[in-house]
């Protein structure tokens, strides 16, 4: 498989360290409010690659963490806290706030076919972890204290900003949000790993720690949680664009410089989804979630599947009208299937083979999912039968997660339905024009269509044999 990696900025073939195995980290949502569906956009995308590598035979170990601590609004160490902001919003407590968002947020992933991580982590369950690993970057001098907190000290390292040759006076996280530069730090792109002298005086969640009672930094926590849970050697870890700098930045500095060796291969972005007016982001307040598009009507898969029509490596503009056109090619496409699975017979082997190699082809080449879905339409175009039809579009639903034939089975049973209410003038009129048809007297066949329309019903003949529908 061909993936493209963050650090070296080209496709590459993917080998994982362990033949057979894919050790997989994926930043899990920090839950102060509802995920947006720009979130759930790279949630969908890490669901789609997780789900091709299992399909490509790989066990995968799939790890996340939900961010209920730690997290402040500027991504680095300044702004106000993201959980404790969320309480106050809502007279409740962080941990009131945290479940209540968990739960939503895997309400919202189930919906949309994203599959739940087998290993799921709330940092504030792993406060002894991060407080050993915090421990052994003093002792091996990566870390220093000032002014109270802990301190990852990145002058010590060879190569900081690993993920491009960035211009540090533009990218140091102080100067970044345009907010003052926290005196203790002694270089700019320092950040922090343990805070005591917190500037929330109400900060809820405290716990002791050799530095002093206070809390742990963001970063710290997905390091800790997947070298835990992932072992010393991650293969992908996954995350949206936004993350790359600082987040990922700085725990690739902080793991490495804990475990002495390189920590994670491959490194996978996926581009922000934006509105017209930039990025969507929980931040602006004003933002689109899945309960939102269940009101207006909108099946959630069908947002997987405007998501799938793109690469991830693509931003993505989010309209209405940009949805609405995928909801016409969902329902046309699950109209095109549904007569499949009134039908039965053998797989054709050589056309089955065949499709099959284009969809892995695809997926392959980067997790192409445009292309993907591109060769569901060649399955529907090729001369195949039906049973082989349905068996493509089943394995590829797989990885896809569209509900492709459980919608389609849906709707040719409830076409039947609707038959059983076609009144018995019309079904005579029906057999009748079966008869002219059959006498291949088309004129006398045209002329009962005709009849059936001026009662109000719509005749048309289908691979499956004759359709009746109400005008
Ligand atoms: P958060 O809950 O803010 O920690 O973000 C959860 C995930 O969503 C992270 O991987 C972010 O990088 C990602 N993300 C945030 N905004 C967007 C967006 N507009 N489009 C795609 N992914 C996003
Ligand atoms: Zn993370």
């Amino acid at each position: 498989m061909q993936l493209y990696n963050s650090l070296s900025h080209k496709k590459e073939e993917f080998v994982p360290h362990e033949e057979g195995r894919v050790n997989m980290y994926t930043c899990g949502p920090t839950v102060y409010h509802y995920a947006h569906i720009g979130n759930l956009r790279s949630y969908i995308m890490e669901d789609i690659l997780e789900k091709a590598l299992r399909f490509e035979g790989y066990d995968v170990n799939r790890v996340m963490n939900i961010t209920d601590v730690g997290h402040l609004t500027s991504d680095g160490d300044t702004g106000d806290d993201k959980m404790l902001k969320g309480a106050k919003r809502e007279h409740k407590t962080v941990m009131e706030i945290a479940k209540f968002y968990t739960d939503a947020f895997f309400g919202d992933c189930e919906k949309l076919n994203i599959k739940k991580p087998e290993t799921v982590v709330p940092a504030t369950t792993y406060i002894d972890e991060f407080i050993r690993v915090i421990s052994v970057l003093m002792d091996k001098g990566y870390a220093y204290e000032a002014g109270g907190n802990i301190y990852f000290d990145t002058s010590k390292l060879e190569k900081y900003y690993v993920f491009n040759d960035f211009n540090e006076e533009d990218l140091a996280v102080g100067v970044r949000e345009g907010v003052e530069a926290d005196e203790n730090k002694r270089n700019k792109a320092d950040f922090v790993l343990w805070f005591t002298k917190s500037k929330f005086d109400d900060q809820e969640l405290k716990w002791d720690s050799p530095w002093g009672i206070g809390y742990p930094g963001w970063h710290i926590e997905c390091s800790c949680i997947s070298m835990k849970n992932n072992g010393e050697y991650l293969d992908i870890h996954c995350g949206g664009i936004d993350n790359a700098f600082p987040h990922h930045t700085n725990e690739i500095a902080q793991s490495e410089a804990y475990l002495g060796h390189k920590w994670c291969n491959y490194w996978f972005h996926v581009l922000h989804l934006n509105t017209n007016s930039g990025k969507m982001s929980k931040s602006k307040g004003e933002f689109l979630t899945v309960s939102l598009l269940e009101e207006k009507g909108y099946k959630p898969v069908v947002y997987r599947f405007f998501c799938l029509q793109s690469h991830y490596r693509k931003s993505l503009v989010f309209t209405w009208e940009n949805l609405d056109n995928a909801v016409v090619a969902y329902n046309k496409l699950i109209e095109k299937i549904a007569p499949l699975t009134k039908e039965s017979g053998d797989i054709d082997r050589a056309e089955y083979d065949r499709l099959m190699t284009a969809f892995r082809e695809a997926l392959d080449n980067d997790i192409n999912t445009a292309m993907a879905i591109t060769v569901v339409y060649d399955v529907m175009k090729s001369k195949a039968n039906a049973a082989t039809k349905l068996a493509l579009i089943a394995k590829f639903d797989e990885v896809l997660g569209l509900d492709l034939i459980a919608n389609a089975k849906e709707l040719a049973e409830n076409a039947g339905a609707a038959s059983a209410d076609i009144p018995a003038e019309v079904m005579e009129l029906a057999e009748q024009r079966k008869a002219a048809r059959k006498d291949k007297n088309f004129a006398l066949a045209d002329e009962l269509r005709d009849k059936i329309a001026a009662l109000g019903y719509e005749i048309k003949e289908t691979r499956q044999g004759t359709e009746i529908n109400k005008l």
